[in-house]
């Protein structure tokens, strides 16, 4: 991280030695002193930096190779177990994550904040949380390689702005990715929650393995992720996959994004349990809901099947439109599974075309909340620049 400045002479030194090291331009110190064309205790100096930070190693001497007779040791750039720091950004928390270069997370640190509130709490505390728990792990920083943190908000493509302050207002033409590139003096990628969903379950998840994945967060807001021929489809400046505005009611309620009877209005969290309260004295949420479902209440289940069927029809022209192979249904609201699947595969099995249908599976996500973390590291690992560059 921000241990050496970028663009110093040392730093710039340091690169023609591991880039002469990397295409196999030279083996040792004499080999690098005739490559790079450096003095000698300038790469001896180099040399015992990068052996110090792991980066380089020393293997045995390669006979015929030193000065005056004596075989010179043999320098290669070591294996690394590379890090990447994958945030995810909700509307309420912080979660930070370092993996390993197994995408095995191996520190952690979740907080409830108000993120919506104030961009510049948000990325300091996420910043600081990155360094407590590198710090943790006793990695040496020349090891975390890159990072990648997750909105719930589009961002823009072309500028890396946050766009819509009716998603997020205290965000908007904020530049996530830049500013914490510069807190952390890391290469950081930014995108949003159902990108990085898709990227998580197409990667690790429900569609490991898949290449055409269309993935759909359910939570207070609706968006979809989509997986493309293997990588995320963005679309032209980032707004991809945003069907929580598809209008499904004309007369219906109007949205934050000042349409009336968006799918989000229909569909989400908060309307599903708006629909439920008035049956139940206590206060309800989705792990209540859960509950109700899974002990068979008939109202419940309805409510969700219903919200299912609402989903599918919009997903149905979506499938039609790019034929994928598996639709994942993440998010808080998956959580009750069947109830809201069935009813999403009823009715693509209505609107879509047969062939469509025949060649499509309808799944739950296997990460659950864990998605958007996980889509931070894989979009970190795919971003990152070589360990110690
Ligand atoms: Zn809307």
């Amino acid at each position: 991280m921000a241990d050496r400045p970028p663009n110093s002479l040392r730093e710039l030194n340091r690169r023609r030695v591991l880039a002469a090291l990397r295409d196999r331009h030279a083996t040792n110190r004499g080999e690098l002193c005739r490559v790079t064309g450096l003095a000698r205790t300038t790469v001896t100096s180099l040399v015992a930096e990068l052996l110090g930070d792991g980066i380089v190693v020393e293997g045995p001497a390669e006979p015929g190779t030193g000065r005056a007779g004596r075989p010179a040791a043999a320098l290669t750039l070591a294996p690394q177990p590379q890090l990447v720091v994958g945030i995810d950004f909700g509307h309420s928390h912080c979660t930070v994550g370092i993996a390993d270069s197994a995408a095995r997370v191996v520190a952690e640190c979740s907080t409830p904040m108000d993120v919506d509130a104030s961009a510049d709490r948000a990325l300091a505390h996420a910043a600081a949380t990155v360094h407590r728990l590198v710090e943790g792990l006793g990695a040496r920083r020349t090891l975390v390689a890159g990072a990648a943190l997750g909105l719930p908000a589009p961002v823009d493509l072309r500028t890396g702005a946050v766009g819509s302050g009716n998603i997020l207002p205290g965000w908007v033409d904020r530049r996530p990715a830049a500013e914490l590139a510069e807190l952390l003096g890391l290469p950081v990628a930014v995108d949003n929650d159902a990108n990085l969903g898709a990227l998580a379950e197409a990667t690790y998840g429900a569609a490991r393995g898949m290449s055409d994945v269309v993935y759909v967060k359910v939570s207070t807001g609706i968006g979809a992720g989509l997986v493309l021929g293997g990588e995320v489809f963005r679309g032209s400046t980032g707004l991809a996959g945003e069907i929580g505005h598809v209008p499904v009611d004309p007369d219906g309620a109007v949205c934050r994004c000042g349409n009336r009877g968006c799918l989000e209005t229909v569909v989400s969290v908060t309307h599903v349990l708006r629909l439920l309260q008035p049956a139940h004295r206590e206060p309800l949420d989705v792990a209540r809901v859960v509950e109700l479902v899974e002990a068979g209440d008939v109202g419940a289940a309805r409510v969700l099947r219903d919200a299912g069927a609402t989903i599918g029809r919009v997903l149905a022209d979506l499938c039609n439109g790019l034929n994928p192979e598996a639709l994942v249904l993440g998010g808080e609201l998956s959580q009750v599974g069947e109830a809201l699947l069935g009813g999403v595969r009823e009715s693509i099995g209505r609107s879509a075309q047969p062939g469509i249908v025949r060649a499509l599976r309808v799944l739950a996500g296997t990460l659950g909340p864990r998605a958007q973390l996980l889509g931070a590291v894989a979009l970190a690992q795919r971003h990152a620049s070589p360990v110690g560059w």
